[in-house]
């Protein structure tokens, strides 16, 4: 299979041939350098033995790295019919390894692919990566690993400890189901496009337990409440969720002149099992 991969015209050859101009509206911004897509493969091992699903294949740069590295078994998710005809030779040269599924990974249940664990890596569409992460989140038990692509920003938001700018909603929601590591930068000029900001390769691992408990929903009313006014004091930024904020931050043993960014996700939990 590696040998029909690599006998495979280059990159630029495919996007030429199936006029794959980049369409900003679906992110599309083209990583082109297989030691680069191979780099970021290697980033997403060992395989867990899950089924590895790829957001946005686009001309296969990182779908043939996957292959090559030997990810055991591929679904790729894409909208954009112009990339799904421009896979079809890799789709043949892979064998039985590499499936595709035509459609909108926002509104793609995963379990409609294959049965879970799945481990996600792709280089995401921009636009859409924080929903397309929180959505995952949410189910984080069915993942055995995710390792995306996204904007840097976007990844330091989702790895930020508390007590900074960065920590957020984000960052309770990710962390609560997740350790997150940032593994490496890579500037604009690797991507065709070049896009206006840093990516970085981000990786959420799902913690065999949630870091403390707490329901989802109630969770997220908390942190949306605290950090929609996080430069006021907690007893005032949660009187919106309770009139007498105050009583309930005792009751969790949180000082009410505190901040939003200075409380811990297990904090926050205990606030959320509160409501
Ligand atoms: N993986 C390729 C690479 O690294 O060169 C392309 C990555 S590009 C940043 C994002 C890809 O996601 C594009 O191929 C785009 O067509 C696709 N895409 C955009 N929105 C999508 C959606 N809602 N569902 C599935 N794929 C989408």
């Amino acid at each position: 299979m590696s040998a029909a991969i690599e006998a495979l015209p280059p990159l630029r050859e495919v996007i030429a041939r199936h006029d794959l101009a980049a369409r900003k509206a679906l992110g599309q911004n083209f990583l082109l350098d297989l030691n680069l897509t191979r780099k970021i493969a290697r980033a997403a091992m060992p395989w867990t033995g899950a089924t590895v699903i790829e957001i946005g294949p686009g001309p296969g740069g990182l779908t043939r790295a996957l292959l090559l590295e030997g990810a055991p078994a591929v679904v790729a998710v894409e909208r954009d019919e112009r990339c799904l005809a421009a896979l079809t030779d890799l789709v043949a040269a892979a064998d039985g390894t590499l499936r595709l599924h035509p459609g909108d990974a926002l509104e793609t249940d995963f379990a409609t692919l294959a049965p879970p664990p799945w481990q996600v890596v792709a280089n995401l569409p921009y636009n859409i990566a924080t929903p397309l992460i929180l959505g995952w989140i949410a189910r984080a038990e069915c993942f055995s690993r995710i390792t995306v692509l996204v904007q840097k920003e976007v990844a330091e938001r989702l790895a930020a400890p508390p007590g900074g700018k960065d920590y957020g909603r984000l960052a309770v929601a990710a962390q609560w189901r997740c350790s997150v590591r940032l593994l490496f930068d890579i500037g604009p000029k690797a991507f065709v496009p070049p896009p206006k900001v840093t990516s970085t390769l981000v990786e959420l691992a799902p913690r065999p337990a949630p870091l403390a408990e707490a329901d989802p929903k109630k969770l997220e009313r908390v942190t949306a409440a605290a950090f929609g006014q996080r430069r006021k004091m907690l007893r005032a930024a949660l009187k919106g969720l309770w009139p007498d904020a105050d009583a309930k931050l005792a009751a969790a043993g949180i000082d009410p002149t505190r901040r939003a960014e200075t409380l811990s996700i297990p904090e926050f939990c205990s606030l959320a099992r509160l409501l």
